[in-house]
Parts: structure tokens; C-alpha cells; sequence
């Protein structure tokens, strides 16, 4: 049987050294847990760390604590004015209850649904490295179309992390190497041979805050998300846009997809088919087109292409008319 130890870290060099897994809303490592998916030696508790507000930054930014619960963020007057793609992903995630349990740190760190990676009936190579992808050969409509590999093809979850990736967020951390300030588009990592290996954290390190960088004034943003059905329900396809628009002209854009992706996937390639562009139909349908352009179906999730570019089309309709 497996020991578990509880333990309330006070500062975060304790937390840092405790060489347990971090426990903040529970909304993912308490499931995994009874499911016997996780299997931490010692947990320990961090709700006692300072972390927990949402700070405006000299340089026009926000510094949002790791342990800042989304409910909060959601609702956070500086958030809803000038980053509504993040209220509106926050929002969009799971159900009132969660969100007021779930945190920042927690929902950038969240694990998978892919159901075989939850059963323990089941190969999973993220799970137990080495013993197969269930995934592949399985019912696989849920699963990735972009950054998948022969070794795993599962989403990453989030909503929240998805709209931060469309504002250039930076994760800061702080480890036993000290502090790190680490682009959101870089914490990530794509399965490849590893995918036991989601993000660049090592093994104690710990999620302090984030930072997003100030927008320039007349920046608009958005996100949509599609899913099976309205409340409580993960992204089949998302969208998270950022533009600036001058005259009719995107002088600026910033594209992500959720639910699509091995990780909150960042468009560079529709980034790049916006700018200099006029704010038409047919600019974010050539931007859709590129976007999925390396995309890779499964037998059951082809339709996440054409929903992924609808998406997008959408949300940038949505933003561009009131820009
Ligand atoms: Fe496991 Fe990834 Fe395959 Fe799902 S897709 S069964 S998480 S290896």
C-alpha cells in the first residue's frame, strides 16, 4: 500500500526542498490520485504561500500569483478590461465549483483527459513510459491532430493556458537553481519519445506567478470555444486571438488553438498569414488554411481540422467587428 505524507509548506524554499508533490486546489492531483493514476510518495501542501494576488506592474502588466484561484482571475476588473480572452477562457472552463478551487499554477500544469491515460486498464506511455499508446489504434476522437508523435497523441487540457499563450504570457519559477522566467511558448513540450515529459519543470521547481505584458491601446481579444456541449465540457476546438487593427489593416495578431494541439498551440503560421493584411473573411480563412496545414488526422478526429478553422475564422470575426 501506498504512504502518503501531508505536509503544509509555509515559504516557498520550503516548499522548493520538500520533495513532495505540490498540492494547491487538488482539482487534478486528488482525481488522479483516487484513481490510483498518480501515485505521489508525499504531498505537500502549498495554500499557505503568499501567492495568491493579481498585481498590476509598472510596466502597464499583470502579475498573477501561481495560487490565484480562477474564479478570481475570471472576475478580476484589470483582466476583464484588458485581457477578456482570458476571462472568457477562464470562464469557459469546468463548472463554478471548480474554478473556484483551481488555480493558476494548477491549470497550467493540468494533465490530459485522454481517457486510456486515466484507466489504468490501459497502455500509456505517459503514464508508464515505454508500455504503448492506447490512443493510436484506439477511439481517438478527442485526441490531437497537431504536434503528436508515434509515442503519445494526447490535448492538453486547458482553456486558460491557451488564451496565455495568445498573450505571450511568461511563467516564473523558483527551483533549487534559483528563479526562472520562462516564455509560455517555450514551457511547454511536445510528446515526442518522452511524453511523460509535458513542460520543462524540473523536479521540484515550483510555479511562483505569471506575467502578462502590457497590450497597446485598441488591442481586442477573444476566444471561442467548441465543444460536445455548453457547460462542464473539454475543447474539441478552440480559438484565442489577439489583434490590433489601424484603419482596416491587422497590424498585429497573436493566434492559439485549444483542444487541437499536444500543448497549447501558438499559430505562428496564421500570425504570419494576418499581419499586413486587411481584417476580411478571406484573410482569416488563408490564416485557418495555414494554420492546419501540418495538421495529422487520427481515424476518429479528422473533424477537429475543419472545426479548428472555423474556429479560428470566427473568432477573429468576432474581435475584428468591434475593433
Ligand atoms: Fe497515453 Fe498519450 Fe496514448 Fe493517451 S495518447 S494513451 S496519454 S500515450
Amino acid at each position: 500500500m501506498q504512504v502518503f505524507r501531508y505536509s503544509q509548506a509555509r515559504t516557498v524554499e520550503a516548499a522548493v526542498h520538500s520533495g513532495g508533490t505540490f498540492l494547491a486546489g487538488g482539482t487534478t492531483l486528488v482525481d488522479l490520485m483516487k484513481l490510483n493514476v498518480l501515485q505521489p510518495a508525499s504531498v505537500v501542501d502549498i495554500n499557505g504561500l503568499p501567492l495568491d494576488r493579481v498585481e498590476a506592474l509598472p510596466n502597464g502588466g499583470l502579475r498573477i500569483g501561481a495560487l490565484v484561484r480562477n474564479s478570481d482571475l475570471a472576475w478580476n476588473a484589470a483582466v476583464k478590461e484588458k485581457y477578456a480572452v482570458l476571462s472568457e477562457a477562464l470562464l469557459s472552463g469546468a463548472s463554478p465549483q471548480l474554478r473556484n478551487m483551481a488555480t493558476t499554477g494548477g491549470n497550467l500544469l493540468q494533465k490530459t483527459r485522454c481517457y486510456y491515460y486515466r484507466d489504468t486498464n490501459y497502455a500509456c506511455n505517459k503514464r508508464q513510459p515505454g508500455s504503448g499508446c492506447s490512443a493510436l489504434d484506439g477511439f481517438n476522437r478527442i485526441h490531437a491532430v497537431l504536434g503528436g508523435s508515434e509515442h503519445c497523441v494526447a490535448t492538453h487540457p486547458s482553456d486558460m493556458a491557451v488564451a496565455m499563450m495568445a498573450l505571450e504570457a511568461t511563467v516564473h519559477t523558483q527551483g533549487a537553481n534559483g528563479e526562472r522566467a520562462i516564455a509560455l511558448d517555450e514551457f511547454y513540450l511536445v510528446p515526442g519519445d518522452t511524453p511523460d515529459r509535458e513542460n520543462v519543470l524540473v523536479p521540484g521547481e515550483i510555479i511562483t506567478h505569471v506575467t502578462l505584458p502590457a497590450l497597446s491601446a485598441g488591442t481586442k481579444s477573444h476566444y471561442l470555444k467548441l465543444r460536445d456541449r455548453a457547460q462542464y465540457e473539454f475543447a474539441l476546438a478552440s480559438a484565442a486571438v489577439v489583434v490590433e487593427v489601424s484603419g482596416s489593416t491587422i497590424s498585429r495578431a497573436r493566434v492559439a488553438f485549444g483542444g487541437v494541439g499536444t500543448k497549447p498551440w501558438r499559430s505562428r503560421e496564421a500570425e504570419k498569414a494576418l499581419e499586413g493584411q486587411s481584417a476580411t473573411t478571406e484573410t482569416f480563412r488563408r490564416a485557418a488554411e495555414a494554420a492546419v496545414a501540418g495538421a495529422k488526422p487520427l481515424r476518429y478526429n479528422g473533424f477537429k481540422i475543419e472545426l479548428a478553422k472555423r474556429a479560428l475564422v470566427r473568432t477573429l470575426q468576432t474581435t475584428t467587428e468591434t475593433a
